[in-house]
């Protein structure tokens, strides 16, 4: 009977998760599809301890999960949130571990046979994923915080390296699958050992701009673990989780790889066979012109289309609001005010479309890169918000650039470009980009959201009626 319960919040759990993934595939259902995954999760929980024993262990954990999982989530800043999402991954991959050790340790008495090699196997199979997934997650942490440099680091002969290290866990299983007690308890911590430096190697040897597909790609790879995981405890519902997210991960960063025009293989095998192309960009000459924020009134005013492209910037000094306001006070007076949004603009998938919707920026204003590109040389002005990379001309033009073959917004087409920024410093892949330098490029230096406010109470100043028109 109990059973039959269980099974029952399970099918109930996992066609939940799949209308929740429909619903967040859109802007207009994503709310609704979140819902659907927490009521989801509610009744895998609840499904869940009904069949588990040890109450008192199964409360203290849930607890605290919960308590640090509200603590962080309320707290982490919407800049921060990559490195949130990539330190969860990690835990997966780390559970997916400890599971697998657990496993070994204390098989389920009713395994006999070659059930027992199957168990082994999938215990093998669930720590390799598992590990590479907390290793290179930790390693994406550290990129993206700064912690250790965002460009590739290549080891030297790195190929042989990494096929050594693939090798070596590849001989390794024949012995682990027929050892008994403490020799198979060391030959899986020996594969433990190789393959987290395995994932620390591929995730520094990916660079820059690339990060973006790791991310999704090691999402991905803790979909997997969870899988893994669910094989090794036998719970269906880990298994059908684990390959939904495993799948649409793999899904995302295959579509990423495409907008950016690298190869899916390279980058899941952590750029192999890539050389270092990181070499060094041409060299850069002539003189940036700054504006203020008055000449940029004066422009928009007399600007018939503007597109706006926004990037990390943005996401730091929260300037999407005062954004979507001159968006409206322009779009009032007849212009055609569009947004347009690079596929890795930010930190995560999806980073602008989300800060832009919290502003209430119509979505059927926002358009991808591709749907906007052709039309930006027949655009007035162009205002940069906080972007670098994805409007960097070199990726286009320069095959010397470490981010040859990336496709930017040719915001350089437009007649006049204005870039928001602080300073000159170069974006998050470390290439300095000659957009700053060109004839039809305005520089406003500054936080974005400061100078986007004063452009705004400006523009407001000089749409309002004045006083005696607004008496009459
Ligand atoms: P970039 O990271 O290239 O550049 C952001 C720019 O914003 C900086 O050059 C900085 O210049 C400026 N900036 C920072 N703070 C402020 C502020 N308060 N006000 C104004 N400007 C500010 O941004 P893009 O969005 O163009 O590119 C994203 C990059 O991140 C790509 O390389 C992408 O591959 C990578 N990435 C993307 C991920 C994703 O999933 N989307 C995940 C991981 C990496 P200054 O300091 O001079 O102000």
């Amino acid at each position: 009977m109990e059973n039959n319960l269980v099974t029952t919040a399970y099918i109930v759990a996992s066609a939940l998760f799949i209308l929740s993934l429909a619903g967040l595939s859109q802007p207009e259902t994503a709310k609704r599809g979140n819902l659907l995954g927490i009521l989801g999760m509610a009744i895998a929980f609840g499904a869940t301890a009904l069949i588990c024993q040890g109450y008192p262990v199964q409360i203290g954990s849930i607890g605290l999960g919960v308590l640090v999982g509200v603590l962080a989530a309320a707290r982490v800043a919407m800049t921060d949130m990559p490195e949130m999402v990539a330190l969860l991954n990690s835990f997966v991959g780390l559970a997916a571990v400890l599971v697998g050790f657990a496993e070994y340790l204390q098989p389920s008495a009713a395994l006999t046979g070659t059930d027992i090699t199957v168990h082994r196997v999938e215990i093998y199979i669930g720590v390799f994923i598992g590990i590479v997934t907390f290793t290179g997650s930790m390693i994406a942490v550290a990129k993206l915080r700064g912690w250790v440099p965002s460009r590739a680091v290549l080891l030297p002969a790195r190929h042989v390296f990494t096929l050594g290290m693939l090798g070596a866990i590849a001989v390794l299983v024949a012995p682990f699958l027929t050892a008994t007690g403490s020799p198979g308890m060391w030959i899986l911590a020996a594969m433990t050992a190789i393959a987290g430096i395995f994932g620390i190697v591929i995730v520094m040897a990916i660079g820059g701009a690339d990060m973006a597909v790791v991310i999704s790609l090691l999402n991905s790879y803790s979909g997997l673990a969870s899988a893994a995981a669910g094989f090794m405890l036998n719970n269906d519902l880990l298994i059908i989780t684990g390959a939904l997210v495993g799948s649409s991960g793999a899904i995302l960063s295959y579509i990423m790889c495409k907008g950016m025009n690298r190869s899916f293989v390279n980058v899941l095998l952590g750029g192999f066979g890539e050389t270092a192309s990181s070499g060094k960009a041409a060299a850069l000459e002539g003189s940036a012109t700054s504006t203020t924020t008055g000449e940029v009134v004066e422009l928009l005013a007399n600007a018939q289309s503007v597109v706006i492209v926004p990037g990390y910037g943005m996401a730091v000094a929260q300037a999407q609001h005062p954004v979507a306001e001159i968006t409206r006070l322009l779009r009032a007076q007849g212009k055609q005010v569009r947004f347009g949004i690079h596929p890795v603009a930010g930190r995560m998938p999806g980073h602008m479309n989300v800060l832009l919707a919290e502003a209430n920026v119509p979505y059927d204003i926002v358009l991808e890169m591709d749907e906007i590109n052709d039309d930006l040389s027949h655009t007035d002005v162009v205002l940069v918000v906080g972007a670098n990379d994805t409007v960097n001309p070199s990726a286009k033009n320069d095959p010397t650039s470490p981010i040859a073959g990336m496709p930017v917004m040719e915001v350089w087409e437009a007649d006049t470009v204005v870039v928001l920024k602080r300073g000159m410093s170069s974006g998050y892949a470390g290439v300095e980009n000659p957009l700053f330098f060109n004839d039809n490029t305005l520089m406003l230096f500054g936080d974005a959201k400061t100078n986007v406010n004063g452009i705004l109470a400006q523009l407001s100043a000089s749409t309002a009626p004045t006083p005696a028109l607004a008496a009459a």
